[in-house]
């Protein structure tokens, strides 16, 4: 087995056998590039260490040598030669990127003798014993395991002793000092001596990369990251080139474009006279690449057309690394640059126009989920120095946001629209009741909750900052405080939440604006032509709507009602309704809310511009409408003119064990007709007076909870006659469609009959995984972190659809639904609507399109658009 290969015979595709650094030092090798000599050690030599009991073989030190020979022979330096040293590196490179593994030893072949020979032969004796305290430093770190501060501290005490600012003013005798004073730490703190010999050198420095494979730190980022721990790492030894050998020599990094917002520059810095690790570790401030073209101006020339040349060459901006020896460059890294997700997305449709890559790549380079990021504001980096994290919770919905905190709806309410306070709701939890309080705070946070409770989804649905399930704080209502250990937060006072990583933190911090740009804007027109899944949305208000029009939804595939009844006046109407003894109490109130519910359904058609709304009829428990304390029973009492007990017992009769399992969704419809009749009526209403004004309305109304094709049967026909009565009573005719949401197994398994009666199905993934696993999405927080925790599910399936399970009654239903209508059109409109990775398996069941929250639009279109390339 060939265990090492010269820069010259490796090539960019070679990266699990060469690692990403290898792989890329023999591509530049093989374009001509100025790349120090060398050669790599591959990954299979280190699983061949690590089934040798972590030993090199014979065979590889043999090909080492060999090696050797053939590096002697190239660049004409031999170790420990008097009059030509040669000199290597020895750096680490797996197939990805990995921090917590060794990582680079520098001025490999130097010793007590070579140190002198390279002094003589430069004329420069400082350079010689810099470049040996930097190999003793390196050497004792990572082979013997002395803290690199242990060094440090030497370096730093010689300054101080001298009052130097900087490592340049130390002179050729402190650094032989250094020098003594660095093998005097080998032995005090690892009783061990500097190798002299330039191959022991070598051979523990490639022992020590391949071992540093298995330390802790390495295997907890591999775990992290679901990178596969049978990939290894290579090892490349190179030939050394001086950054550090005079004022005519340094080292620095560049991307080939800015970084942070993809503009097409060369970014970065350098430093003179410096050698390896000095740009990055702050010794020294560097100077910015800019500069270069000043101070040494064919170096900046020749640089900047190969950064051009290796960005055409590999269609993706560059993170480069290079050193300067005596007037002379020479290139020692290249790898894709990491970058923001505004950059990706700049430095993606910029490489498109640019005719460097096709849409498909560059829909391919975004991570849908960083997409999310450029779409909310969040702090300035400047404003969260130093800040002081108050608690930790969910980070349920991104943005940052500052307010004025208060404890109940109520009274954020007030603060917001009489003293224009900018307002932050803070509750133990949040119940629909709240939703006018949650309208108007800049952010919400819950001290209960998982990610899929009221707060998180309303939250997401608004599109404001949310935090949830923050556990560190004491919420008391009646002191109007929330505590964490010894602080205390009053009604009032400021806070600052981060939703896009859970954090609190007291006070006012300044924020940065969000906007799709024009660039963001031309990747999702790629992605929408691209996918096949639709992007719709759930919008309950036309405030809702607008904001996903303007993210380019392609229609509503959920209206959900019942928020529509919130609002005060509403609210008592729809308690008169509920309370009502009989169909005769109920028809004043029915009357009043149908006009005002004409009304919202007129707004959101109006606004609709030929896409198509889905609106579902009234779903959750009745209860969840009447009041609940002492005090609003009595206010509610008044107004509907009732007494207290009276009252209280009606409340009592419609409470239930189960609620998410009882009287609720089209049961509703079936013991009261009348309600969905009114918000049919409504609904049927507005669209003939749009299109009496001239739109072109097709109700989609959607059934909640159905269970068989007789319920569909028996809703769909209250439906439709009260549809047709009004139509005749019209003399018009309105094209409409009447599906059912698919959110209960067994309706999953009827699929087939239900779609006799159904014009469409929509899955509602939180009900139907909620009835799937038997966990109540509400109260999971309690054991579902535990059960992630010891690998019980691999992820939170109200999150990322259950494919095994939930994806398999999903996949029946499809395939039966579509057994018996071959067209059917299928949306997806639960909480997982938004999510990449579920919708990479909707894209392989044949969904037709999915539904999630306006601001999570942009990254579903992605994935949508990824998950067609992966199937295609
Ligand atoms: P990392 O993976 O941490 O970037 P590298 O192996 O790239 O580690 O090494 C870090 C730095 O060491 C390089 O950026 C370069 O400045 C310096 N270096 C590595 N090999 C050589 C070499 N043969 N000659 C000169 N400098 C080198
Ligand atoms: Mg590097
Ligand atoms: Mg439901």
């Amino acid at each position: 087995m060939k265990q090492i290969y010269f820069f010259s015979e490796g090539n960019k595709d070679m990266r699990d056998l060469l690692g990403g650094k290898g792989a890329n030092l023999a591509e530049m090798t093989r374009l001509n590039l100025p790349v120090p000599h060398g050669f790599t050690i591959t990954t299979e030599a280190c699983h061949a260490y690590q089934q040798n009991s972590h030993q090199l073989s014979e065979a590889l030190m043999l090909e080492i040598d060999h090696a050797l020979d053939r590096l002697s022979a190239s660049t004409g330096k031999k170790f420990n030669d008097e009059s030509n040293p040669l000199l290597i590196s020895v750096r680490s490179g797996a197939a990805i990127s990995m921090p917590g593994m060794m990582d680079t030893i520098l001025n490999i072949g130097l010793n007590d003798k070579s140190v002198i020979a390279l002094a003589n032969i430069t004329g420069n004796e400082r350079f010689a014993y810099d470049s040996y305290r930097r190999l003793l430093a390196m050497f004792g770190n990572v082979v013997y395991g002395i803290d690199e501060g242990t060094f440090d501290n030497v370096l730093t005490e010689t300054k101080q002793a001298h009052n130097y600012q900087s490592d340049l003013e130390l002179t050729t005798t402190d650094l032989k000092n250094i020098v003594t004073r660095f093998k005097e730490i080998y032995q005090n703190n690892a009783n061990k001596v500097f190798p002299q010999n330039p191959k022991d050198q070598l051979l523990a420095a490639v022992d020590s990369v391949f071992a540093s494979w298995d330390n802790n730190r390495a295997r907890v980022y591999r775990r992290q990251n679901n990178i596969p721990e049978t990939l290894g790492t290579a090892v490349n030894v190179q030939t050394m080139v001086f950054g550090n050998s005079g004022e005519d020599s340094g080292t620095g990094v560049a991307f080939t474009r800015n970084p942070a917002t993809g503009e097409k520059n060369l970014f970065g810095e350098y430093l003179l006279n410096a050698q390896g690790e000095d740009v990055v570790s702050g010794v020294r401030t560097p100077a910015p690449i800019s500069t270069l073209r000043e101070s040494m101006p064919e170096i900046y020339n020749q640089f900047a057309k190969i950064a051009e040349k290796l960005e055409t060459h590999y269609r993706d901006m560059q993170d480069l690394e290079f050193t300067i020896e005596h007037g002379k460059l020479y290139l020692l890294q290249a790898r894709a640059g990491k970058r923001t997700p505004a950059a990706a997305v700049k430095v993606a449709v910029d490489l498109v126009n640019e005719g460097l890559i096709d849409k498909e790549t560059a829909i391919k380079r975004i991570k849908p989920e960083s997409i999310s990021a450029m779409l909310h504001s969040e702090f300035a980096h400047k404003a969260l120095e130093r800040q002081h994290i108050l608690a930790t919770g969910l980070p349920a919905s991104p943005g940052a946001a500052s307010g004025q905190v208060y404890f109940t709806a109520a009274s954020a309410k007030k603060a917001h629209d009489e003293k224009h306070q900018k307002v932050v709701l803070l509750r133990q939890d949040t119940s629909p009741e709240d939703i006018e309080g949650m309208v108007v705070s800049e952010a919400i946070v819950t001290s209960r909750g998982g990610m899929t409770s009221h707060a998180a989804v309303v939250a997401r649905g608004m599109g404001s900052t949310g935090v949830v399930g923050a556990h560190a704080l004491q919420v008391s209502y009646p002191n109007k405080t929330a505590t964490v250990d010894e602080t205390v937060i009053h009604e009032g006072d400021w806070v600052s939440v981060d939703g896009t990583n859970g954090n609190l933190y007291l006070g006012q911090l300044e924020t940065t604006d969000a906007n799709i740009n024009d660039d963001l804007a031309t990747l999702l027109e790629w992605a929408k032509e691209i996918s096949h899944l639709g992007v719709y949305t759930n919008a309950d208000t036309p405030a809702d709507f607008q904001r996903a029009l303007e993210f380019d939804a392609d229609g509503i595939g959920l209206t959900r009602t019942e928020h529509m009844f919130f609002k005060p006046e509403r609210l008592l109407q729809m308690r008169r309704l509920i309370l009502a003894k009989d169909a005769q109490g109920r028809k004043d109130p029915l009357a009043k809310i149908l006009a005002l519910q004409e009304n919202d359904f007129y707004q959101i058609y109006k606004l609709s511009a030929g896409k198509s709304v889905t609106v579902r009829l009234l779903d959750p428990p009745l209860h969840e409408f009447l009041p609940h304390d002492e005090k609003e029973i009595k206010l509610v009492a008044k107004e509907i003119n009732t007494t207290v007990d009276a009252l209280k017992s009606r409340i009592d009769s419609l409470k239930e064990l189960n609620p998410m399992l009882g009287h609720r969704g089209d049961r509703l419809a079936v013991t009261y007709p009348d309600i969905y009749q009114m918000q049919v009526t409504a609904i049927t209403n507005a669209a003939i007076r749009l299109n009496q004004e001239g739109y072109d309305i097709k109700p989609h109304i959607m059934i909640p909870l159905t269970n068989s094709r007789s319920e569909m049967k028996w809703v769909r026909d209250v439906v439709e006659e009260t549809i047709q009565k009004i139509l005749i009573a019209n003399d018009t005719t309105l094209e409409y469609q009447i599906g059912n949401m698919m959110e209960m197994p067994r309706a999953c398994v009827t699929a087939d009959k239900i779609a006799e009666v159904s014009d469409f199905f929509s899955f509602g993934t939180n009900d139907l995984t909620q009835l799937t696993f038997g966990y109540s999405r509400d109260d999971v927080g309690s054991f579902m972190p535990e059960y992630i925790a010891q690998g019980i599910l691999p992820n939170d399936p109200f999150q990322t659809v259950d494919t095994e399970g939930v994806g398999e009654l999903m996949r029946m239903a499809v395939n039966r639904g579509r057994g018996t209508n071959a067209e059917l059109p299928i949306g997806v409109c639960g909480e997982v609507g938004g999510d990449p990775k579920s919708i990479q398996f909707f894209e392989k069941i044949g969904i037709s399109y999915v539904s999630c929250s306006p601001f999570r639009i942009p990254v579903a279109r992605i994935a949508a658009a990824q998950a067609a390339l992966s199937n295609n």
